[in-house]
């Protein structure tokens, strides 16, 4: 597992939030990693 932080772009995968598990989803190699949409964490493993 990969531990990736808001502001990177990562790239196309879906990103679990470590603190509530909320999945986000990021569809282009372009898109920046935002803060957890359900509990504003920064960390997010893939
Ligand atoms: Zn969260």
């Amino acid at each position: 597992m990969t531990q990736h932080t808001t502001g990177e772009k990562p790239g196309k995968a879906t990103y679990t939030c470590n603190s509530c598990g909320q999945k986000v989803v990021l569809d282009d190699a372009t898109d920046t990693l935002l803060p957890c949409p359900h509990c504003d964490a920064t960390t997010f493993n893939k």
